[in-house]
């Protein structure tokens, strides 16, 4: 790499939620130099690229499903819906870009290829694929925990001849299902919410589906005048109850099961059902993910729903889940279980009759041949640890990413890493990520970031490195939480188990608000865990 012209203090890969509020935070509020790169040709990360049909925030409401840290934004942004569409939560990412005045920082299709820690000039060495090269001593990357996609491997997939759209690389302009013979493969949150939408519009549609899923209606509404104005009035006690409560400002359920009867306890599900959204989840009894008994008592509840949605048994039959509730992640649908009431929405299980191959027209399973005109791959994503592997940074010593998490994505506060200092992830492995509010957790963690870089600004240190042994004990600690619940029994991208060959390892921190915690005594505690050099010459 040749010697950059240009150094920044920081640069921050990514213009999503996360890395368009670390640019904001340390530029305007630490007052430092960044520059920022995104491969995508705008801002919004996952808002960029998930424009597929029916893609919508399956948060509670919408407007805790944004940036908490500014009255002012929240004050003049008007959230019409419950559950914002893709093209609403993408103009507010705009809005936000254009209101703090970042897009003169960020630099957009353009991808940064390769990125060294220089360990004598403390700093970072990035090179773009235009071909600049540049040096910072700070390295954020908000690279996104749902970027690298997955595409099935298929015997002659290519081959396919006509269209094929991944939802998570959906094309920017419009595409047209009119008299079309659609297939889509992959029943998550992607393909659940565009199934429905895609079925409106399409001749015929197949789903093929690998494993059934939990999903609870989201009951989208308009949000009302009333509702939005006391958020607004309420916000600083909301934003506290936000970062108290796992990320939502609203209350768990301290109610034991034990304490109530069966009927008691179905009535409260059907209430929960009702409302729609999470609430099943969180509202009902305590222990719904860790208490095996209690979860299939929840998840035969929704079985039983599934079936008396579902005219046709057989349809019915291969709907059902059979994991526990809540382990995959949870599901928030528009009359997703409805369309396959329609006749022109046919779905094929592939655990019975797997895919065999692909040919030009269409795919043929163990029983019958396909014929289709588009291909939709609602098929997931190397999650959390895919795209920082996709960037790989080179460390001390020039050990790369891939070399390090070559078995076990090992990191600490699943925000930085041994080995390589100065780099900091917004959303790692083992950071709450989607368990907590992703645009308030990228907050949080950024700030946090800030603290650290001003900590080290204010006692003139060059480097910052987790040691190894903090990246053990951080290691039981996220396993351990995880080991209390269900989550590790089932087969799920929070495990690693969606992409033949990736490491087990649980993805997340389930603890969110504790989460926080940690990084605040961390840091309360002089950064413990941390090695600090000192600067080796002026920080540039
Ligand atoms: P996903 O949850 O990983 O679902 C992928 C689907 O594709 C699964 O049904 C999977 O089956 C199937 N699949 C994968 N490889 C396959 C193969 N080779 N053959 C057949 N089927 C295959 O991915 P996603 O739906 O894109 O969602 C990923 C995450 O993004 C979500 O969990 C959520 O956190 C986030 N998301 C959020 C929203 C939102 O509303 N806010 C919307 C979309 C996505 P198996 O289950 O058997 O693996």
């Amino acid at each position: 790499m040749s010697n950059p012209a240009e150094h920044y203090d920081a640069i921050v890969i990514g213009s999503g939620f996360g890395g368009l509020y670390a640019l904001h935070h340390l530029r305007d509020q630490l007052g430092l130099n960044v520059r920022a790169f995104d491969g995508a040709g705008g801002v919004g990360g996952t808002w960029w690229y998930n424009r597929y049909p029916g893609a919508r925030v399956d948060a509670p409401s919408s407007p805790f499903y944004a940036y908490t840290f500014s009255q002012e934004m929240v004050d003049e942004w008007e959230w019409t819906e419950t559950q914002s569409g893709q093209p609403t939560i993408l103009k507010y990412l705009e809005h936000f870009a254009e209101r703090f005045d970042l897009l003169k920082d960020i630099q957009f299709e353009t991808w940064v290829v390769d990125a060294r820690y220089d360990e004598a000039a403390q700093h970072w060495l990035i090179e773009t694929d235009s071909g600049q090269t540049l040096s910072a001593q700070f390295l954020v990357c908000a690279v996104g925990a749902l970027f690298v996609t997955n595409k099935p491997d298929y015997p002659g997939i290519d081959d396919f001849a006509g269209d094929c759209y991944h939802t998570g690389r959906w094309p920017h302009e419009e595409v047209s299902f009119s008299g079309k013979r659609v297939g889509v493969i992959g029943t998550g949150s992607s393909g659940i919410q565009a199934i429905p939408e895609i079925a409106k519009e399409a001749e015929h549609v197949t789903v093929f589906q690998r494993t059934p899923q939990y999903s609870l209606p989201a009951r989208n509404r308009p949000l009302s005048k009333e509702d939005l104005a006391r958020y607004r009035e309420e916000w600083d006690d909301l934003r506290t109850s936000m970062r108290r409560r796992g990320g939502w400002p609203f209350s768990t359920s301290r109610l034991r099961a034990s304490e109530a009867s069966p009927e008691e306890r179905r009535a409260r599900y059907e209430k929960l059902w009702d409302e729609g959204g999470i609430h099943l989840s969180i509202n009902s009894y305590v222990g719904v993910l860790s208490d095996a008994e209690l979860n299939d008592e929840v998840s035969e509840f929704v079985r039983d729903k599934i079936r008396e949605t579902v005219t046709d048994a057989d349809t019915a039959a291969k709907l059902l889940p059979d994991y526990y509730f809540g382990t995959k992640r949870l599901i928030l649908d528009n009359g997703y279980f409805e369309t396959y009431n329609r006749d022109n929405v046919a779905l094929v299980d592939l655990r019975s009759e797997p895919i065999e191959a692909f040919t030009a027209e269409g795919l043929r399973t163990k029983n019958n041949e396909h014929e289709i005109d588009v291909l939709v791959l609602a098929t997931g994503f190397d999650a959390v640890s895919g795209s920082m592997l996709n960037l790989n940074p080179k460390g001390r010593g020039g050990v790369s990413l891939k070399e390090k998490w070559d078995d076990r994505f090992d990191n600490y506060l699943g925000a930085t890493i041994a080995g390589f200092p100065n780099l900091f992830m917004i959303h790692g492995p083992g950071a709450p990520g989607v368990f907590f509010t992703m645009p308030l957790g990228g907050e949080l963690t950024a700030s946090w970031i800030g603290g650290c870089i001003q900590h080290m600004r204010d006692a003139k240190l060059g480097s910052v490195e987790a040691s190894e042994e903090a990246e053990g004990i951080w290691d039981a600690e996220i396993n351990g939480i995880a080991n209390r619940t269900l989550y590790p029994q089932t087969k799920s991208w929070y495990m690693g188990a969606n992409i033949p060959g990736k490491p087990r390892q649980f993805l997340g921190h389930l603890r969110g608000s504790h989460y926080f915690d940690r990084l605040t005594e961390v840091a309360e505690a002089g950064y413990e865990g941390f090695t600090f050099e000192p600067a080796s010459g002026e920080v540039r």
